[in-house]
C-alpha cells in the first residue's frame, strides 16, 4: 500500500514539470482550490504602498547620502530632494488618472501612458510588496483583471490571420477542447507555449497584431512584462484545483468573448 502510494506521488512529480515560478511550491493543495479571483481594489491598494514604498526608500537613500552629496556640490541634496518629490506628485496624478480610466469607464490617456507603459512596471512592483504579505497570486490576479480592462476598452480590432492565441501546456483535457473550439469557430491560430521563451520565438515568427494568452498569474505577469509594451495583449488567467502546472481550468466564455471582439465576427 505504502509503495503504491509512493508511486503514484512520483508519478504526479515527474509528469507535472513545474514551471520555475513555482519552484517553491510544497506539493500541498493550493489556497481557495487554486482560484485566486480578487476584487481590482485589492490591486490598487498594494499598489498605492508601492508607490509610497519606493518613493519612501528613494528619500531615505538620499537622506543617507546627504553629507557625501553635499561635498559634492552644497546645492545637490536639496536638488535631488526636490525632484522626488517632483516625481512623486507625478505619480499620485498618473495613479489618479488610472482609478478614473478603471472606475470611470473611459481610459482618459493613450495605452502607451496606461496599460502599456507605467502600469506594466507597476504591476510587477506591486507584485514584489504582495510577495512580503503572502498575498502574491491574489494581488497578480486583480492587477491582470484590471489590465485587462484597460486593455479591452481600446476596442481593437484586427484581422482573423494577425491573432495569435498562446495556451499553456498545463490546459486540462476539458479546457483545451474549449480552446481548440473557440479558435476554429473564429478561424484563429493556437500555439502551445511551453515556456515564455518559447511564447516570444513564436510571436517572433509569427508577427501577430495582437495576442490572446493563457497563463496562470505568475507565468502570466513575466508574460505581459515583456510583451505587452510592444503588442496589445489580453491575458486570461486560470484556476489550478489540482496545484500548479497541471489540469488548469479556464474561463471559456470570456475568451470567446475576446477572441470574437478581436476579430470583430
Ligand atoms: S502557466 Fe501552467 S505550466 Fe506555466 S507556470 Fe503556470 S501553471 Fe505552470
Amino acid at each position: 500500500m505504502a509503495d503504491a502510494a509512493r508511486a503514484h506521488l512520483i508519478h504526479i512529480e515527474t509528469d507535472r514539470r513545474l514551471g520555475h515560478e513555482w519552484d517553491e511550491w510544497d506539493g500541498r493543495p493550493l489556497a481557495n482550490g487554486g482560484d485566486f479571483s480578487a476584487p481590482p481594489g485589492l490591486f490598487f491598494r498594494y499598489a498605492a504602498l508601492t508607490i509610497c514604498v519606493a518613493f519612501a526608500a528613494l528619500a531615505t537613500l538620499l537622506y543617507l547620502l546627504t553629507p557625501r552629496l553635499a561635498l559634492v556640490h552644497a546645492a545637490l541634496p536639496a536638488a535631488l530632494a526636490w525632484t522626488i518629490a517632483a516625481g512623486f506628485a507625478v505619480a499620485i496624478l498618473w495613479f489618479v488618472i488610472l482609478l478614473l480610466s478603471f472606475y470611470g469607464g473611459v481610459p482618459l490617456v493613450p495605452e502607451g501612458l496606461l496599460e502599456r507603459g507605467p502600469y506594466l512596471r507597476l504591476m510587477n512592483l506591486s507584485s514584489l510588496v504582495a510577495r512580503a504579505f503572502r498575498r502574491r497570486d491574489w494581488v497578480e490576479h486583480a492587477a491582470i483583471d484590471v489590465y485587462n480592462a484597460l486593455a479591452e476598452r481600446r476596442r481593437r480590432r484586427v484581422g482573423k490571420g494577425e491573432l495569435l492565441v498562446l495556451i499553456p501546456r498545463c490546459l486540462s483535457k476539458q479546457a483545451l477542447d474549449g480552446v481548440l473550439s473557440i479558435a476554429g469557430r473564429y478561424d484563429v491560430p493556437v500555439f502551445v507555449a511551453t515556456r515564455g521563451q518559447l511564447a516570444r520565438r513564436v510571436i517572433r515568427e509569427r508577427r501577430p497584431r495582437a495576442v490572446v494568452a493563457v497563463a496562470c498569474e505568475r507565468d502570466m505577469m513575466t508574460g505581459l512584462r515583456d510583451v505587452a509594451g510592444r503588442l496589445p495583449v489580453l491575458g486570461l488567467t486560470m484556476q489550478l484545483p489540482n496545484g500548479p502546472c497541471r489540469d488548469a481550468l479556464l474561463d471559456l466564455d470570456v475568451m470567446d468573448r475576446w477572441v470574437r471582439a478581436l476579430v470583430g465576427a
